[in-house]
């Protein structure tokens, strides 16, 4: 019972950290052709080392994962993305209190309808409303960038253009079995990736061939 080594860490121990110090919210970046994405966010830092190492413990203990940064005497966990934060959400938000449980309850509705809607779609009234919504409860903690989530209207037809298209630039299509998803989401036709893995080998091995097929200087 007193080892404490034993004792498991606590949820309600995390929260109360979370309360103070950490912040649910939601990044605006400006991408190509003026296309604006929202990102939800969770991030806490604090010049408390072992606070940060404690709460990094007890976020991995319940399958969430934990992403270190840091500057300066700062420790921080950031994490970002969809479904990240909707594991974040799910676990965190019956054990917050007050303006960060609603912080975390705006970001979990946003990332729940942002999930059930296909990839890349427009971005609905419903879900600027919770961006906006978020920010107003931030009241500027938090709220990175100086994007308005109204630019967000702006956005729809790039956006359905790009879920429209079928065929990669090449003309292979989009089906299941020949389409990956890159790291921020994009998707990448797998015919091409293939043949680009291939030239670049064979461009390797080309340049080692003649590297040993030249008579090196320093011989003869
Ligand atoms: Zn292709």
């Amino acid at each position: 019972m007193d080892d404490q080594q034993e004792r498991p860490l606590s949820l309600d121990w995390a929260a109360g950290l979370i309360v103070g110090e950490g912040c649910f919210g939601f990044t605006l970046q400006r991408k190509k052709h003026n296309v604006v994405r929202v990102t939800p966010v969770f991030s806490i830092g604090m010049k408390d080392q072992e606070a940060i190492d404690t709460l990094d413990r007890i976020l991995k203990e319940h399958d969430l994962p934990v992403y270190r940064t840091g500057y300066g005497e700062m420790h921080t966990i950031q994490v970002s993305g969809l479904k990240r934060l909707k594991r974040y959400t799910d676990v965190l938000h019956p054990a917050l209190v007050g303006q960060k449980k609603e912080a975390c309850r705006i970001v979990g509705l946003f990332v729940g309808r942002r999930l059930a809607r296909p990839y890349n779609s427009p971005y609905s009234d419903e879900e600027i409303e919770l961006v906006k919504a978020s920010r107003l409860n931030n009241a500027g903690k938090g709220s990175r960038g100086k994007l308005s989530p109204d630019l967000l209207r702006e956005n729809p037809v790039f956006a359905e253009h790009q879920t429209a298209k079928t065929h990669c630039p090449q003309g292979h299509e989009y089906s299941p079995d020949n389409v990956a998803f890159s790291n921020t989401g994009a998707r990448r036709c797998i015919i091409c990736d293939r043949a680009s893995k291939q030239r670049h080998y064979e461009r390797r091995r080309e340049s080692s061939e003649t590297l040993r097929s030249t008579p090196s200087l320093n011989e003869g």
